[in-house]
């Protein structure tokens, strides 16, 4: 019996299932492996269980809280994919800004009395903060990135198939940035996250001419205050910084760096 694997998307850009489908050279070669039974950016078809869960997305609402603990109540394992779902991504900035405004801001409604008092529009924006999947629903694996790598991908698909233990790495992003002999860009006058963030995407923006935003989040065992001198070392603002770790970051920082509450 092949695994039955199921694909479910919550608030998210969509790109980590489009980086599925586009693992075409191996797409094939795990197809014959496992058993899609739900997978809404490729077929119609849905299904009560599943062996593995893949979730996309961060949870912005409490119907998605519930839809996602009925997703893991019928899945033996559940993965997290992407920085939306594994830290709440870009979108989780919002919990640093209080729901009314955030609303304001989004919608554009001038009168922020109306925002807060009109009934037509409190229940959107109410009960809305920002989780990663884990603040919700125990997850299994985590496939970081934005989007998410895909060898990880098949690595994970392929070790759940024959019942191995996935590995992925718990070193920096300067560890691969450095075996791609890539000149740092902190001799370049510019500032880098790589440092503090989980490796696993071989240093791919360095490599192609950037800078280490975060996207794979900061790593459990990071020197947070470290990292912050030499952030302000380098001229960084205290704002400028405050943003450097909300960028990708948003739901795994909160409590960690930066200020914890809204900022208005
Ligand atoms: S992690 Fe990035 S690529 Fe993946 S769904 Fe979220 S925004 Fe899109
Ligand atoms: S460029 Fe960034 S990731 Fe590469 S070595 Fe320097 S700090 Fe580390
Ligand atoms: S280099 Fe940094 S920003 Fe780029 S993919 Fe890797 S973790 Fe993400």
């Amino acid at each position: 019996m092949k695994p039955k694997v199921a694909f479910f998307d919550f608030a998210s850009c969509e790109g980590c299932q489009l980086a599925v489908l586009n693992c075409e050279d191996i797409l094939l070669d795990i197809l014959g492996l496992v058993d899609i039974v739900e997978f809404r950016e490729a077929m119609s078809e849905t299904a009560p269980r599943f062996d593995v869960a893949f979730i996309e997305g961060s949870i912005n609402r409490e119907q998605d809280a519930e839809r996602l603990r009925d997703i893991r109540a019928r899945s033996t394992y559940l993965v997290a994919m992407g920085a939306c779902a594994c830290i709440g991504n870009v979108q989780a900035r919002s919990n640093f800004i209080a729901p009314a405004e955030n609303f304001q801001r989004v919608y554009g409604v001038e009168d922020r009395n109306m925002v807060q008092t009109d009934p037509e529009f409190w229940p959107l924006w109410a009960h809305t903060r920002v989780r990663a999947v884990k603040e919700i629903v125990p997850v299994d694996f985590e496939l970081r990135g934005c989007p998410l790598v895909p060898e990880e991908f098949v690595h994970l698909v392929k070790a759940l198939v024959t019942g191995a233990t996935p590995r992925f790495s718990t070193q920096a992003v300067c560890v691969e940035c450095k075996m791609n002999e890539n000149e740092c860009v902190y001799d370049q006058g510019e500032t880098c996250m790589g440092q503090i963030t989980r490796g696993g995407c071989k240093a791919i923006c360095i490599t192609n001419g950037y800078r280490c935003d975060g996207c794979r989040g900061i790593l459990p065992h990071a020197n947070l205050a470290a990292h912050h001198g030499l952030l302000q070392s380098k001229g960084l603002s205290e704002p400028q910084i405050t943003n450097r770790y909300r960028l990708f970051c948003s739901a795994e920082s909160l409590g960690r760096v930066g200020r914890t509450g809204h900022d208005k």
